[in-house]
């Protein structure tokens, strides 16, 4: 199993920098909390029926918590009806007015992305920070790049790490004078260099729970690439207690690189995680065909496991070792089948097609995971 390999494995191992717990709603952020993975609505908000549906599509992918944008009145009182209707904790994200901030904790949001040194006056924050009081609302501090303050820029000339920590460090004094201290940051850069070094930085000086993110990544490719580099680095040093993956694609596939990105790293894992070889002219089955079919097939499958798709002998053998399914393509249609490393039975995809044998195998696996898991906890 996977757990296993990881104490007989101690390079794998990743100490996580030590947070201090909030609560979004009913999900913990930081301390020995799973990292979540988040991602945010791009209907209008104030259409009930559009945003729920794409919230309910977010959690059907596994995503733990999920922001909508409140630009006007209408927005954050919609909230009340929307958190109705989903499951996952809801935080809002307000920028310029402080009035959306109390509506949304008012209305149901579990937390509040807002920077208490944009609202305005100290009679606005403390009403801020008295509504999330008061709702049980968390807060996340959000420092961009790109949105600095005028003051910072001209003594740092330019965007930088230091920029942002300190301005960071400015909203956290804030929240804390208010004796406010249930909030998370985030130091967001499109430029992976900048956003890790912030993070690193912040890291150090803080003992608040860090949301990642590389802003404005890009279109799904790119962006999955740079999320990749540069919150992959940041998680492996253990910094980072939330992630969310900003694409310009389909917000359910944020959900999904998020989920990519802390699977790969061992630091979660849901669903399948397939090991597959790139293919050759020594593939014995169209490798790259079953994979994609085989990833669609067992999309819904939440069972941590991994299976590994190899085409031929070169590297078959050894990757199943490490996995908990393992397929070798073999000469003449005749593929080996490892269950937990060990060579199980041999099948000719004529019988059937590989696709299928895997996928009930995988599903079966699960089951038995599952099982598993009610009996101990029995
Ligand atoms: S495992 Fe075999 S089929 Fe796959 S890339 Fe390597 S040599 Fe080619």
């Amino acid at each position: 199993m996977i757990e296993d390999h990881m104490m007989h494995r101690p390079w794998r191992m990743i100490d996580r920098r030590k947070s201090r717990q909030i609560m979004v709603g009913d999900v913990p952020v930081g301390g020995d909390a799973p990292i979540t993975v988040q991602s945010m609505t791009n209907t209008l908000t104030h259409d009930v029926a559009a945003t729920v549906a794409q919230i309910h599509a977010l959690e059907q992918a596994g995503a733990d918590i999920v922001r909508v944008s409140c630009p006007d009145e209408e927005s954050s009182l919609a909230l009340r009806e929307i958190v109705k209707q989903v499951k996952v904790p809801i935080v809002a994200d307000i920028h310029f007015h402080y009035k959306r901030g109390v509506e949304a904790a008012q209305n149901g949001a579990a937390c509040l992305r807002i920077n208490p040194g944009n609202i305005g006056s100290e009679d606005r924050v403390r009403e801020v920070i008295k509504a999330a009081k008061d709702n049980n609302c968390s807060i996340r501090i959000g420092v961009n790049a790109g949105s600095l303050e005028r003051d910072l820029l001209e003594k740092y000339g330019e965007p930088c790490p230091d920029a942002m920590v300190e301005s960071a460090q400015r909203h956290i004094q804030i929240l804390e004078e208010h004796d406010f201290f249930n909030f998370k940051i985030s130091c967001k850069a499109s430029d992976v260099f900048m956003a890790c070094a912030a993070y690193q930085q912040l890291a150090d000086v803080c003992d608040y729970p860090l949301h990642l993110g590389i802003t404005e990544a890009g279109g799904l490719r790119s962006g999955t690439i740079k999320s990749a580099i540069g919150m992959g680095n940041l998680l492996w040093m253990g910094i980072g207690d939330t992630i969310r993956v900003s694409l310009s694609a389909d917000p359910v596939e944020e959900i999904k690189v998020g989920f990519d990105i802390l699977k790969s790293l061992g630091l979660r894992h849901r669903g399948v995680n397939i090991i597959s070889c790139p293919s050759c002219a020594r593939q014995q089955f169209k490798v790259i065909d079953t994979v994609a079919a085989l990833e669609e097939r067992i999309a819904h499958i939440t069972t941590p496991m991994t299976v590994s798709i190899i085409g031929c002998v070169v590297n078959g053998p050894g990757e199943a070792l490490m996995t908990d399914i393992g397929l070798t393509g073999g000469g003449s249609d005749n593929h080996q089948v490892y269950i937990g490393g060990e060579k199980a039975h041999r099948f000719n995809s004529g019988d059937k097609t590989i696709v299928d044998h895997i996928a009930a195998m995988i599903e079966e696996k699960a089951a038995q995971i599952e099982a598993e898991k009610l009996k101990s906890a029995a």
